[in-house]
């Protein structure tokens, strides 16, 4: 039965037939419907014909299950879309489910909540009811993430064919799984056509694992299908997910004109012959692990693409061409075969990676492949290509290095001494006339940011500094102290007057809060509480300035000074200290100054110009992710210009262990620190003072360790970057290097060190 008082006709009758101009037509009336609840959504949709419409009220609708099914034509699809674009809010447990044909679905915001199904909005409805011919546009999902960050989702699948999904604007997927996959589990869903273009992918966090890739085409075992899948003028933000912002695993499709912006990883050919790389514009701005294209597969096309300011190095450089496995099974690496790579610019690119990855097991070199009319330019860097095996069965013509630019590859490429000029498109061009076919042409247009997504919808900045916000000034006594925290917002700086701060209170921050002394060294917070911070979601902490004591702290076992959330965490935090004292953590065994809990990440924890003195526990404890699965707790670590007296834990215990490779962390940089009696507490069940298990970057440099326990570092990846150089051991063990998955290739380098014994 429908309620007839459940929906009203708004709109009246519009004769589609006339804009036709056949004046045979078929005249429908199309309907529009306005409905404002669930009920009343379902009993419109039954009766729906080809252009017709239903409109939902302007309001939050909470666990609504959408299903949007019917048969419009190609001159009439069948509407769903908002009263107002923006002002439909899809919250709780909501999705969207689509089936059948010239379907289009446009407005929605879903924020709020996460799907109850394992996708947001899905191309189908079950596994044989798809949707083709279908479009979604200036849809929003925002956040909408399951509170488990490894229970893992898409927010758009992709099924069926020759659908469209464009202007949409998808920000802040911070739980495992891609945020979008173009499917091509079944036959219907092959040869799909699809086109995804103008939407905004907005920034993703770093995961901390696989998983966090931004959009998917195709999985390894289809992956010898063709596709066809338009990807054209989209903007990727900050898309940090993972090492893939996007995973091609499928053939015959199309990245035109996309624009990535500070994006760590890269556009990724993993699976699948015969795609278009062509008029992508890549800016890393300089930023850790920006990357552009890596190449694996046959018959790949790499065209005029732009790339610019990128830091990315081995599977993550500004151009990898891979090495394959002879005879690949699907999954693994197929040979470059047949790929031809020009006029491409790269301008300030650090890494161009030829043969990548070549082992034992991926020694099919690159073949057949022509690399012509690329253009090169470092300002800082006089060698950015490497070579890593045999590419003398490739063709390289045409090809310009800027001068002093040492020549790897022999042949095919001059070095001429050029300028370059930023045009009007706002991408760099050799000012040389006789340079006018080399690289990107001049008609480039770079897809701006404005340009994608919605425009109701700001694209707004998801990082709060510290710092950012007012600065409020705090008497020296506890109640000013928690009232200022109280009404602090997020990036506000309390300002601590000379004196002591009674810390009476576990406080659960979930905004961004810098606690700066006025006066340095003239503030101090004094510990009552087993804790006295909980990190959670979108919190962030920072110190500067103050002492920490631990002398008033409760009489017991394993006090903290700073934890995570016992609870599951979401969102990236940051901690730093800076320029302070740490004593007398030593009322009882085990105090810890930061302790985090099992799947929390900090984007980066930061100790700098600090002593800390007389610890019972350790210093940082980054080790909770004991699984062994490549996910771990920091992406940064650094320890700067510290001094670490008397701590019967260690300085840092960080642990990430499998041999995944979808990470660039964790990174940890320990600098100029003093470290002297440190580990040797028997509770310490490691006997380290520090503790480096599967980071991927590793920088131990000028410091002084005397009589402590020993320094314990463990590559679990293939080619971690370590360095271990200038340091000064006294009293210590020798430091090495332990290769505990590929022992054959130690890639650690430890050097120029002082050992002494006093
Ligand atoms: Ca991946």
């Amino acid at each position: 039965m429908v309620n007839k008082k459940s929906f009203m006709k708004t709109k009246m009758t519009v004769l589609l037939s006339l804009s036709l101009g056949l004046a045979s037509s078929f005249t429908a009336q199309a309907e529009s419907f306005l409905v404002d609840s669930q009920a009343s959504y379902k009993n419109v949709l039954s009766s729906l014909q080809p252009g017709d419409e239903i409109v939902l009220k302007n309001g939050v609708y909470k666990d609504f299950e959408i299903t949007f099914t019917g048969k419009g034509t190609e001159k009439q699809p069948i509407r769903l879309t908002a009263q107002t674009k923006g002002q439909v809010i899809l919250s709780g447990q909501s999705n969207l489910k689509m089936a059948g044909e010239y379907l289009e679905v446009s407005g929605l915001v879903f924020k709020d909540g996460y799907s109850p199904s394992g996708e947001v909005i899905s191309f189908r409805r079950n596994k044989d009811d798809l949707a083709n011919h279908s479009r979604v546009t200036e849809v929003v999902i925002d956040k909408y993430n399951i509170p488990f960050k490894f229970e893992s989702d898409y927010w758009v699948g992709m099924y069926g064919k020759y659908n469209r999904f464009d202007h949409n604007h998808l920000e802040g997927k911070s739980n495992k799984g891609v945020t979008m996959a173009v499917r091509l589990n079944t036959e219907a869903s092959r040869e799909n056509h699809h086109r995804i273009d103008h939407n905004y992918f907005g920034p993703r966090p770093i995961l901390g694992s696989n998983g966090g890739e931004t959009l998917r085409i195709g999985t390894s075992h289809y992956s010898l299908s063709d596709s066809f899948t338009i990807v054209e003028n989209n903007y990727f933000d900050r898309c940090d997910g993972e090492v893939e912002i996007i995973s091609n695993k499928s053939g015959k499709n199309q990245f035109k004109n996309n624009t990535f912006f500070e994006s760590r990883g890269t556009l990724t050919l993993r699976h699948g012959n015969g795609n278009i790389v062509e008029n992508n514009v890549f800016f890393g701005n300089g930023v850790d692990h920006t990357g552009g294209i890596r190449v694996i597969n046959a018959d790949q096309v790499i065209r005029n693409n732009y790339l610019e300011g990128l830091t990315g190095y081995r599977f993550g450089s500004g151009l990898t061409i891979m090495n394959g496995v002879p005879n690949s099974s699907i999954n693994r690496y197929h040979q470059v075969d047949n790929a031809l790579i020009e006029n491409n610019t790269l301008v300030n690119v650090d890494n161009v990676h030829f043969a990548a990855g070549s082992d034992k097991e991926r020694s099919a070199t690159p073949v057949n492949s022509t690399i012509a009319n690329n253009l090169i330019s470092h300002s800082k860097l006089d060698n950015t290509i490497t070579l890593f095996d045999d590419v003398s069965d490739n063709e390289f013509k045409g090809n310009v290095l800027s001068k002093d630019h040492k020549k790897v590859i022999k042949t095919g490429f001059s070095d001429k001494s050029f300028k370059l000029e930023r045009a009007n498109n706002g991408l760099l061009y050799p000012s040389d006339k006789a340079l006018a076919d080399k690289g990107v042409s001049k008609d480039l247009v770079v897809t701006q940011k404005q340009d994608v997504g919605t425009t109701w919808y700001p694209k707004a900045d998801p990082v709060v500094a510290f710092n950012s916000g007012k600065v409020i000034a705090v008497n020296a006594n506890s109640d000013d102290f928690y009232q200022a925290l109280n009404q602090a917002h997020t990036g506000d700086t309390l300002l601590l007057a000379d004196g002591v701060y009674d810390l009476q209170k576990i406080t659960a921050l979930d905004k961004v809060v810098s606690f700066k002394a006025k006066n340095q060294g003239k503030a101090q917070l004094d510990i009552y509480r087993s804790t006295s911070f909980e990190i959670r979601d979108n919190g962030g902490l920072q110190f500067d300035g103050v002492i920490i004591s631990g002398k008033n702290a409760p009489d017991s076992t394993g006090n903290v000074f700073v934890r995570t959330s016992r609870l599951p965490m979401l969102v990236n935090y940051r901690f730093e200290l800076l320029n302070s004292q740490v004593k007398d953590f030593d009322i009882n065994h085990s105090f810890h100054f930061l302790d985090v809990a099992m799947h929390s990440f900090a984007d980066h924890i930061k100790i700098e110009n600090t002593e800390f003195d007389n610890i019972t526990g350790d210093v940082l404890k980054l080790n909770k992710e004991v699984e062994d699965l490549g996910i771990y707790n920091a992406e940064y670590v650094y320890l700067t210009n510290n001094k670490f007296t008397n701590i019967k834990g260690a300085v840092v215990k960080l642990y990430r262990g499998g041999t995944d490779e979808s990470t660039f962390g964790p990174h940890i940089y320990v600098e100029g620190n003093t470290i002297e009696n440190v580990g040797l507490g028997k509770r310490n069940k490691e006997k380290t003072a520090l503790l480096v298990h599967g980071a991927q970057v590793i920088d131990i440099q000028n410091n002084t360790m005397k009589n402590a326990a020993k320094v314990i570092l463990n590559h679990t990846v293939g080619e971690a970057k370590t360095m271990v150089s200038d340091n000064t051991f006294i009293n210590m063990d020798k430091v090495f290097i332990t290769e505990i998955n590929f022992p054959e290739k130690p890639t650690g380098i430890i050097e120029n060190n002082h050992y002494k014994q006093m």
